[in-house]
């Protein structure tokens, strides 16, 4: 399956370098010429001399950039266009599996999951201050719009501290009332990281818990999807607090946070829930291993959905 479709994502790529070439003659004839370059090289044919013959090539990779350029033509248009660039699509990586393929394992098990559509349309771009109120006052003593900039701040600059060192990357604690844009961030989260090769994890808490218990009682194990929660680069954990609270959602919370906590692995928590209320509901140590992994952040405002059906933003 995934083969089938590498397979023609390599053709497509063939199909678009041929009729480009077709459609555009002097590229083809820089393109012959590197072509018989390359021949000379491989035969290494009469005085072949190194040097000279990178200058050449050089010479006319130029050329053709300067065309692709002034013909509007991407640089990479020949390039197979893979969903992963990591693994090109292979689902594997360094002998190893792609957080490509563990995140569609996972939303293969989950009913309903749609995050790929959201994926794609909720990021930092789309996301705007305007939903927020400029004058009316947060507890905090600022604007609910100065806070949101606040938060969507903080949201960036864990994408840049991820990119930067996963490790060192403090975590986030995203909370307020439903409907203030906790998902939007987390897709954008998600979004601005899977541009930059990084694929993160993102699981509703709830899907994960009762996906969780229902291997749990068929007897084909919880175990690797705990494993996936748990050592998944990066986590971006929505709405937790909206799942059945149980001994079991507990105790996997904490196993899940604590092990990232431990080895200083990143991780985004939503949810509606106040830190206080984490404390009171899933305990003590589920709320002191929140806050050593993560800084709060807080939205505050009206739901934002109803603004963005006015401004035509669904
Ligand atoms: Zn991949």
């Amino acid at each position: 399956m995934l083969e089938a479709k590498r397979q023609a994502k390599l053709v497509a790529a063939r199909q678009r370098y041929e009729q480009t070439m077709q459609k555009h003659p002097e590229l083809w004839a820089i393109e012959s010429k590197l072509v018989e370059l390359y021949r000379q090289k491989v035969l290494r044919e009469g005085n072949f001399v190194l040097a000279a013959w990178e200058e050449q090539v050089a010479a006319l990779q130029k050329q053709r950039n300067q065309y692709l350029r002034q013909h509007k033509i991407p640089l990479n248009f020949a390039e197979p266009q893979w969903d992963c660039p990591l693994c090109q699509d292979t689902g594997i990586f360094q002998g190893q599996m792609c957080n490509c393929e563990r995140q569609r394992l996972l939303e293969s098990r989950f009913r309903g999951a749609h995050l790929p559509t959201r994926l794609r349309e909720q990021t930092f771009d789309q996301f705007s201050l305007d939903w927020y109120s400029a004058a009316r006052k947060t507890p905090l003593g600022n604007s609910e719009r100065e806070q949101a900039a606040a938060v969507l701040h903080v949201c960036q600059a864990f994408v840049a501290a991820v990119m930067e060192n996963p490790r060192d990357a403090s975590g986030i604690f995203l909370t307020g009332q439903s409907g203030l844009g906790k998902t939007f961030l987390c897709s954008a989260i998600c979004h601005s990281l899977a541009a930059n090769n990084i694929v993160p994890l993102y699981i509703v808490f709830s899907d994960l818990i009762s996906d969780m218990r229902a291997s749990f009682q068929h007897d084909s194990g919880d175990a690797d999807l705990l494993a996936m929660a748990r050592e998944a680069p990066v986590l971006i954990l929505d709405d937790l607090g909206a799942e059945h609270v149980t001994e079991y959602a507990i105790s996997r919370l904490f196993d899940i946070i604590n092990y990232r906590r431990n080895e200083r692995l990143p991780m985004v928590i939503s949810s509606n829930l106040t830190l206080a209320e984490v404390e009171r509901i899933y305990s003590q140590r589920v709320f002191s291993r929140v806050i050593e992994a993560c800084q709060p952040a807080l939205l505050y405002g009206t739901d934002i959905r109803s603004q963005q059906r006015r401004l035509g933003i669904s």
